[in-house]
This record gives structure tokens, sequence and C-alpha cells, in this order.
């Protein structure tokens, strides 16, 4: 099984998980994506500096199986 390593985009202080880090307007949680200020990978950044809703709604879509608690 093939390991995710999305793309994701520094938006101010946050790194946002992204289908594209040319095409996308926004990232995958919802955020406008307006303070590009660089990109990279998943795995290269780290899962700890990931936006957590991006991260989770990309676990998700990685896994639809798997269950997760409800974010509060
Ligand atoms: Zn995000």
């Amino acid at each position: 099984m093939e390991e995710s390593n999305p793309v994701v985009l520094l938006c101010g202080d946050v790194w946002h998980i992204v289908e594209s880090s040319r095409a996308s307007r926004r990232a995958l949680c919802g955020a406008e994506l307006r303070d590009r200020r660089a990109h990279s990978r998943l795995h290269t950044v780290g899962r700890e500096h990931i936006c957590p809703v991006c991260l989770r709604l990309n676990d998700e879509q990685q896994s639809p199986d798997a269950r997760y608690p409800p974010l509060t």
C-alpha cells in the first residue's frame, strides 16, 4: 500500500494540505490560500506541523473505513 505524501503549503504560520500546489485556491480544510510562503511535502514538514483539520481530512480520504473521534 502506497503511503500518502500530499503537497503542503505554508500559509501564515500554518502548513495546510492542498491537492495541487498551484491550482488549489483553498486548503483541504477550506482555508483560503492567500499568503503562500512555501510549499513542501507532508513527510518533509512532519505531521506535527500540519494543520490538524487538514491532516484529519486527509487521513479520512486515505482510509475511509477508519473511524476518528469527532473534533470538539
Ligand atoms: Zn488546513
